[in-house]
């Protein structure tokens, strides 16, 4: 008869009677593990630079080569190193916004002063893009074949900028193992009139030998891209 089973359950011991329901909820919690298929968690909660968009400049290109040395144009370089970079951070869940992504410059519409044009149609692709964060990417010359290694500048007065400087520096320091420099504060353009922090990396010096030769190669440029990588990374977690 149907309600004999429930009866004889009901006149169970009450030591037995919770023994019983010991294994139901094992057998239970047994068959969640089992069946439930385990809950899948986004790639991108754990990704670094979730949520973030950040703006990548890679300076000059078009008309204006920068600076020239050692059969390396600037343009060339700082764009190779922008576009790793940009690759590490897509990697890394941010939006990245580049200013340029092959050799052009931005004096369309073509009216005033060719470098200021130049500079306000960057920043208005970044402005308009919302970055958070920007990095212009640039390499210096200097008139000695003396001087080598790279440098991380800040806006004046603007201590996120200085925070982003700083950690780039460390990281460009502890993974290029070729310099001592430290971050400091420059006039640039980008960082000035620009609405959010960033920093400018000085990739290095076309003006040494041994520097330049590093610049061009794949290698050297992946890796000053990684160290920038990792630099603004580390300096969200310190801001
Ligand atoms: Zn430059």
């Amino acid at each position: 008869m149907p309600g004999i089973n429930i009866f004889i359950a009901f006149k169970l011991p009450l030591k037995q009677l919770f023994l019983l329901s010991a294994l139901l909820v094992a057998a239970l919690l047994f068959a969640w593990h089992y069946f439930v298929p385990p809950r899948i968690v986004p790639a991108q909660a754990v990704l670094p630079l979730a949520g973030l968009v950040i703006a990548v400049d890679p300076g000059h290109g078009g008309y204006d080569p920068g600076c020239t040395s050692n059969g390396l144009l600037e343009k060339d370089v700082v764009l190779e190193i922008a576009l790793y970079l940009r690759d590490y951070l897509q990697q890394g869940g941010a939006r990245v916004i580049m200013t340029r992504e092959e050799d052009k410059d931005f004096l369309l519409p073509a009216a005033g002063p060719k470098k200021r044009l130049d500079f306000s149609n960057r920043l208005k692709i970044v402005e308009d893009g919302g970055a958070d964060l920007i990095v212009s990417i640039h390499a210096n010359y200097i008139s000695s074949p003396r001087w080598r290694g790279s440098q991380a500048f800040f806006q004046d007065g603007c201590n996120e900028g200085k925070n982003i400087a700083e950690s780039i520096q460390a990281e460009l320091t502890r993974v290029l193992q070729n310099t001592d420099r430290l971050a400091r504060s420059g006039n640039y353009y980008m960082l000035r009139e620009s609405s959010m922090p960033g920093a400018v990396v000085e990739v290095g010096f076309f003006s040494n030998p041994q520097e330049a030769a590093l610049l061009g190669r794949a290698d050297y440029q992946k890796k000053m891209a990684w160290a920038i990588y990792l630099g603004i990374i580390n300096s969200l977690s310190t801001s």
